[in-house]
């Protein structure tokens, strides 16, 4: 991704990055002068998302924490809650959720937490997305072939799914969203995620049939276009309103002989909605 003109100019007189120093520092020689103020990983990405320093690499030279190591750190704390699909870890390891949330929240990217993202939406918490994820690639050997996700938000996990199948359709309802992911993934050249404004309750035909679709709104129940859409071996994640009057992660497999429905535990999503806004 290329600099932001005019950035570095501010940056070499703030000293605070890409200072010599931090080499000599860093390698233990004798310090003659103070050392560049060193910043911490979230002040680091706040200046990132406010335009104090380029959102640019995710090495940035010389300070020595970057948006990697906070990643690497999101990522080890993934597995010790039970996320063990490489292809999963390795995902989330590499999308930048900073870049997909307002500049204020930035520095709450990489907890574990759900975020406001614009129109009453929420972007999921990286545990959530991760567990979807995997259960959208078990028993799937290596990459998973076309895939729909219901409801892109922010483009958030529309990016992590871009890594573990080949095309990725993602559909969003709300027009403002759909254009907010369309700015926040531009920079990434994903070029096999394709971005449609519509409804998602009607799936999206064109890329049937699906070795997975992915619902990050949960309804009363998975609708039958969904089910359809799906192909044989494919499986479907969804929250959606269970019996009991709860929502739950429901998965079901299509098999050549019908449907398995597995119902795995409590979730709360935002709704389900019909048409577009
Ligand atoms: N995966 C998103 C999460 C977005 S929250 C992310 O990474 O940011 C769920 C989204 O589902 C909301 O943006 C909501 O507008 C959308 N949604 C709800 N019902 C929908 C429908 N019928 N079709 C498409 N999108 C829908």
């Amino acid at each position: 991704m290329s600099q932001r003109p005019g950035f570095p100019v501010k940056l070499s007189s703030s000293g605070a990055i890409g200072s010599p120093r931090k080499t000599a520092i860093g390698v233990g020689a004798t310090q003659t002068s103070t050392p560049p103020p060193s910043l911490n990983a979230s002040q680091q990405l706040a200046k990132e998302a406010s335009g104090v320093l380029p959102r640019t690499s995710s090495a940035v030279s010389g300070l020595g924490l970057d948006s990697v190591a906070v990643r690497a750190r999101m990522v080890r704390k993934l597995a010790e809650q039970g996320v063990q699909d490489a292809r999963v870890l390795d995902a989330m390891g590499q999308v930048e959720r900073h870049r997909f949330v307002e500049s204020a929240l930035v520095n709450q990217a990489y907890e574990d937490t759900s975020l406001p993202i614009g129109l009453g939406q929420t972007i999921s918490k990286p545990n959530v997305v991760a567990r979807m994820v995997e259960l959208l690639c078990q028993d799937a050997p290596g990459k998973l072939g076309r895939i729909l996700e219901i409801g892109t938000g922010c483009g958030y996990q529309a990016a992590v799914l871009s890594h573990v199948a080949t095309e990725v359709y993602s559909i969003e309802r709300l027009r403002g969203l759909h254009e907010k992911a369309r700015t926040n993934l531009r920079p990434f050249r994903l070029h096999n995620v394709h971005l449609i404004f519509g409804d998602g309750m009607l799936g999206y035909p064109k890329g049937a049939p699906y070795a997975g679709i992915i619902s990050a709104a949960g309804g009363d129940a998975v609708p039958d276009a969904w089910l359809e859409q799906l192909a044989v071996g494919g499986r479907l994640i969804a929250p959606t309103i269970t019996p009991a009057g709860h929502q739950a992660l429901v998965v079901i497999l299509k098999t050549a002989q019908g449907y398995e429905r597995q119902v795995l535990e409590a979730v709360h999503f935002v709704p389900l909605k019909s048409g577009v806004a």
